[in-house]
């Protein structure tokens, strides 16, 4: 039965027995950092699961021992993500970043190389090119635009082909809604790959969101997640997620129990409840983006949308977000007419639109990926994945869409004032 129930469906119950908590319909938060073991026996035996002595019996569940390892709400919070992706098992963890450099950690090692897209979350960035590389670990970038075939030139001619270690994608990409195809990588990876040991291909799904793609389906064998976007929703947390079979997820699970980068039981309750709405939220705010998207096409201030729904369906493009997604999502850049100077007067005149980073919540969120999420990716790159200083990204809520619509308008409006004011002054000059 629980298996013809759709991820939404089991939102609200799976992983969770009220009979073990009085009854309660919610699970409670269990604010405790132990538990008591019922016999020294019992005790042995969940350590020796946790610290990876010795595979699982079969029905065996592994104890609760201590809330660093495991915990009730954080147990029920990771049984409810591997539904959304179809994975084995599910490892969340105190911030996306803490999930994704627990799993470059646990998979690269010093003097390996890893291959990822370019351009990746600024943070993964720096820990790529300046923790991980302190460290002794390659790395190599490579773009959209890159072929399968590039790719392998450039892995081949660094030398360090021997040691591909993982190869990590960000997909689509931050701000341009750029493709990565993640079968591609699969296939890079099994290139290098060889007999004795698998390359892992790691994604992170974070841009577009659980709902709409299932990475591991495509050729991935992890999907990363920071939590604190569609997934957290509310702009209220920080929390990160990893996704996998259960062999991988095993070592990823060991690995954070020694780092000790687990999230709290208070913040596993919120996702909880976040986990629930999770459908309506995305699918409204889809809806919203495409109307959205639909007005900032037709406007004589707009050079240029990078939104998933205007792929051309005869580009070739179009056959690779079909494979790997099954919306557009709710993620729009633009390009305004202009500059920085446009750009911030446009940013300046939003009401209903708050300017901050981050993405994927409730309220819808506007930056200038130029000069805050991207500020600190060279120009050379900068220019080559289109961050324009006239480029804004929008991040869109679950508001009317007619009322974003209408903010969005009326700062247009002060841009083409401005635009005009500039112009006087040209010609009285
Ligand atoms: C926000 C974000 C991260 C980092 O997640 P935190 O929860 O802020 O640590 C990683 N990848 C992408 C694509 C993100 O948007």
């Amino acid at each position: 039965m629980k298996d013809s129930l759709r991820p939404e469906s089991l939102m609200m119950t799976h992983g969770y027995k009220p009979e073990l908590s009085e009854g309660a319909i919610k699970p409670p938060i269990f604010q405790t950092s132990t538990f008591a073991f019922k016999t020294a026996e019992e005790g042995k035996a969940y350590f020796e699961l946790a610290y990876g002595l010795r595979q699982k019996d079969q029905n065996e569940d592994l104890g609760l021992i201590y809330s660093r390892i495991n915990n009730p709400n954080l147990e029920i919070l990771e049984d409810r993500l591997c539904l959304w992706d179809n994975a084995d098992q599910c490892a969340v963890f105190e911030s996306g970043m803490s999930a994704i450099s627990t799993v470059l950690l646990e998979f690269v090692k010093p003097g390996d190389l890893l291959l990822y897209s370019m351009p990746v979350y600024g943070g993964t960035d720096h820990f790529i090119n300046h923790f991980l590389k302190d460290i002794g670990v390659h790395a190599i970038g490579f773009l959209p635009s890159h072929s399968k075939e590039e790719i392998i030139e450039m892995v081949e001619s660094s030398g360090h082909g021997g040691r591909l270690g993982m190869i990590y994608a960000e997909t689509p990409a931050n701000p341009t809604n750029d493709l990565i195809d993640i079968q591609m990588c699969r296939e890079v990876a099994a290139h290098f790959e060889k007999t004795d040991k698998r390359i892992y291909v790691a994604i992170d799904n974070t841009y577009m969101g659980p709902l709409w793609s299932s990475p591991l389906e495509n050729g991935a064998d992890l999907v990363l997640y920071s939590a604190t976007k569609y997934i957290g929703g509310h702009s209220d947390l920080i929390a990160g997620a990893v996704l996998g079979n259960t062999e991988i997820m095993q070592r990823v699970k060991v690995l954070r129990t020694f780092l000790g980068n687990m999230p709290s039981p208070n913040t596993c309750w919120l996702l909880l409840r976040s986990l629930e709405t999770l459908k309506v939220r995305m699918e409204q705010q889809a809806l919203n983006a495409q109307h959205v998207a639909k007005y900032l096409n037709n406007h004589s201030l707009i050079d240029k949308v990078y939104y998933l729904g205007n792929i051309d369906q005869s580009s070739s493009n179009y056959e690779l977000y079909k494979r790997q997604y099954s919306s557009p999502g709710a993620m729009i850049a633009f390009e305004i007419k202009g500059g920085e100077k446009e750009a911030f007067c446009f940013l300046n005149n939003l009401d209903l639109i708050k300017l901050a980073v981050s993405l994927g919540s409730t309220e819808s969120l506007v930056q200038h990926p130029a000069s805050m999420t991207h500020i600190g990716l060279c120009p050379n790159l900068k220019k080559q994945i289109g961050i324009t200083d006239s480029l804004v990204r929008l991040s869109i809520g679950v508001e009317h869409y007619a009322d974003l619509i209408n903010d969005i308008d009326k700062a247009l409006i002060a841009v083409q004032i401005d635009l005009e004011i500039n112009e006087e002054d040209l010609v009285v000059g």
